[in-house]
């Protein structure tokens, strides 16, 4: 039988407006203005593509009410909460450091806060068997007292603290294959060996000086986050390798009662803010592999959250890979240009590469299945 697969997507979200510029603004006045790389085109162009194609037709719609302030508090900081939101009243601003907003921010961000929520609620309850939200702004940057890198609030942290308050969850992982550190998430739950927080990244892109190994949880929390920072370059060999031999044994380890994807496709070839080379197909089968792995370990409890990815032409055709594959639909679009990206040199696992996983194997050891 087909998994049934909940959508959550809302316009408004797609009204977050963070400007002309958030990127390329360091050196202020020799910069000819440009649309911010973090826009609503590259979302908004995969919904588009998941109707043209048929395959929302597939999907069950779910509706999401915008997290309240009170979901907020569970991740962030009181005072952030009240300056945000007060800054957003009255017109542009930025909630940390390069998470731009214009006026009305902080109630689109509690909405793509709150389909998180919802998602994760969904596929909890078995009203669905997994979900794709597809929200912005984007959240694994934000940390608590803070906003950064295009990110207002930690979606998936406070959704996954909701369920935990609500008690319709205990224990979750998070693999994060966006092609930044999930700095937020890590934050949220470095001291709590329930949640696991796994991230892919490319070592020391966003933010600097961060996502290491060796930042691999504190207290009780201790072994339950596990960073594997990836040189420039890595390819689908590389992401096949890193899923098989780290992430999969980490998740069976763990034995988590549901995943959390923060689902970025900026490691996709064609991405302005990120050095790797994977096609919409990489995502597809590394979305296969979680599918697997959940259905062995959590029932097939699976919901992905949608982060960053910055190319507009390209991210549609990585998302729409990862909801054919969540949803079991086949539709009629060929990503012709991934079948070109297959055959660039390197994509095979490169030995500099093997040699960092190998050399990450050992975390895997502090990882304990529950009590
Ligand atoms: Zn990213």
């Amino acid at each position: 039988m087909k998994p049934t697969t909940g959508f959550l997507y809302h316009e408004i979200c797609m009204w977050h407006d963070p400007g002309p510029r958030s990127v390329y603004d360091a050196s202020g006045l020799y910069f000819q203005p440009e649309r911010a790389l973090e826009n609503p085109e590259t979302k908004r162009r995969l919904r588009n593509l998941l109707e043209v194609s048929g395959v929302l037709d597939g999907l069950t719609s779910l509706k999401a009410a915008p997290a309240q302030i009170e979901d907020l508090l569970r991740f962030h900081t009181p005072d952030y909460i009240e300056r945000l939101q007060s800054e957003s009243a009255k017109g542009p601003g930025d909630a940390g450091d390069g998470a731009p907003f214009a006026r009305g921010g902080f109630d689109i961000a509690c909405q793509s806060a709150g389909m998180a929520m919802r998602a994760v609620e969904a596929v909890m309850t078995g009203e669905v068997d997994n979900a794709y939200s597809l929200g912005r702004p984007p959240g694994h940057h934000a940390v608590s007292h803070q906003g950064l890198g295009f990110c207002l609030l930690g979606n998936i942290p406070i959704a996954i603290l909701s369920a935990q308050a609500k008690g319709v969850v205990k224990r979750v992982a998070v693999v994060d294959w966006d092609v930044h550190h999930g700095n937020g998430t890590q934050e949220a739950f470095y001291q709590r060996e329930d949640v696991l927080t796994i991230s892919i990244h490319h070592d020391n892109n966003f933010p600097l000086d961060s996502g290491g190994v060796e930042e691999a949880g504190e207290r009780a929390g201790e072994g339950y986050n596990l960073n594997i920072p990836l040189p420039a370059g890595s390819g689908i060999g590389a992401y096949h390798a890193t899923l098989d031999e780290l992430v999969i044994p980490a998740l069976e380890r763990f034995r988590p009662e549901l995943i959390v994807v923060a689902s970025g496709f900026d490691a996709a070839a064609m991405d302005p803010l990120g050095p790797m080379i994977l096609n919409s197909q990489c995502y597809r089968d590394m979305t296969h592999k979680l599918m697997a792995a959940s259905n062995r370990l959590c029932q097939g409890r699976l919901v992905f959250v949608h982060e960053g990815g910055y190319s507009e032409g390209y991210v549609p055709f990585c998302g729409l890979a990862v909801l054919e594959a969540l949803s079991d639909q086949e539709s009629p679009v060929v990503d012709t240009l991934g079948d070109e990206i297959s055959h660039w040199g390197q994509q095979a696992l490169q030995p500099h590469q093997r040699d960092i996983i190998e050399s990450i194997k050992p975390c895997l050891d502090r990882i304990r299945p529950p009590l």
